[in-house]
């Protein structure tokens, strides 16, 4: 047995709430343990991924586990060969390889990806769907986040924006997660521009590349692809149609995919968001390692949950600082020593 997994139940501070989705009062999340290492699989039904999918794959790969476990590629090539698709089970075994051969060698995962910890970006911090109102409050009440990325998809997109101006200057993200068709996109985003936003995410259809070329043409704000894009193939295609894309650990299958994919996007000259489900600070945290590579981090995940079982990479005034301990460099929180768990 390689391999040992549970699921931990991520408790929100606040339902949290999507275009597609009802709201959440509370997330699963698989925590991995390999030799030592651990990893997080942070699984989305959007991406056909949940707590059993989960599960089901890392006993398969279990059996597939032997050998050289510091060679991770070559692991993850085996994985990819023995099970197609089930990326956030991947990401979880990744980052499990990743903070093992971290802690072996002594070195925080930043330095042996060959990375500046100072070049962290600052993150951004999400307000979910609400009524205009609420929204508003609540981007008055997160004085510590210098950036507001901010969920639409609504019949009142517009009010929204205007409650959330009147609240603060602060630059703002928007994600529309696929709501809009390509021409309400282009009203809408006219309508947005003179309230000041420095992107729109997803505005429509993952499917709808071409939706996504009509959008990028008729305005001027950057538009990041995110249910478009989930693994470095998917990037070419992408060219043309959007100005960056936005990666997910869990998305693409861990650190190694999610690498390739910053090199791939910036080959081809996009922009890059480095993005997160909720999830607790293992998973940010790993994530965080790589944002000296990207222009844009939406790494709060973490923040949007009550009992997050682990300290990791914590933010002076929205900038990600990455801790220097070996491996991802989480320690389980002083006030709960063992994390919210079911054992399998
Ligand atoms: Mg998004």
């Amino acid at each position: 047995m390689n391999i040992r997994h549970s699921v931990t139940n991520l408790q929100l501070v606040h339902p949290f709430k999507i275009s597609r989705r009802e709201v959440d009062q509370f997330r699963q999340v698989i925590s991995v343990e390999i030799d030592g290492g651990f990893g997080e699989a942070a699984p989305a039904r959007f991406y056909s991924e949940d707590v059993e999918t989960v599960q089901a794959a890392l006993e398969i790969f279990d059996s597939n586990l032997d050998g050289d476990l510091d060679a991770i590629q070559a692991v993850m090539d085996r994985l990819e060969c023995t099970l197609p698709r089930n990326y956030a089970a991947k990401c979880a075994v990744d980052m499990a390889l990743h903070d093992r051969i971290g802690k072996r060698l002594g070195v925080p995962l930043y330095q042996l990806l060959g990375l500046n910890p100072k070049k962290t970006p600052r993150t951004a911090f999400t307000i979910g769907l609400d009524e205009p109102e609420i929204m508003g409050r609540k981007a008055r009440e997160v004085r510590d986040y210098p950036i507001l990325k901010v969920k639409l998809g609504t019949p009142h997109d517009i009010q929204i924006i205007r409650a959330i101006r009147r609240a603060t200057d602060k630059p703002i993200y928007v994600d529309a997660n696929t709501a809009w068709t390509p021409k309400e996109a282009v009203r809408k985003i006219e309508e947005l521009v003179p309230y000041g936003i420095e992107l729109i995410e997803q505005p429509t259809n993952a499917d709808d590349l071409e939706g996504l070329r009509h959008i990028r043409e008729q305005v001027d704000v950057p538009i990041i692809a995110d249910e478009s894009v989930k693994r470095a193939a998917d990037i070419p295609p992408l060219v043309g149609c959007v100005d960056g894309i936005n990666i997910k650990l869990t998305k693409c299958g861990g650190l190694l995919e999610a690498v390739r994919m910053i090199h791939a996007a910036r080959t081809h000259g996009l922009q890059v968001m480095i993005g997160c489900m909720i999830e607790s600070s293992l998973g940010i945290t790993a994530a965080a390692h790589l944002t000296p590579l990207v222009d844009y981090a939406d790494l709060d995940g973490n923040l949007l949950i009550a009992n997050d079982p682990y300290a990791g990479v914590t933010l002076e005034a929205g900038k990600l600082i990455l801790p220097d301990r070996p491996g991802i460099g989480v320690v389980p929180r002083e006030s709960r020593r063992t994390p919210p768990s079911d054992s399998l």
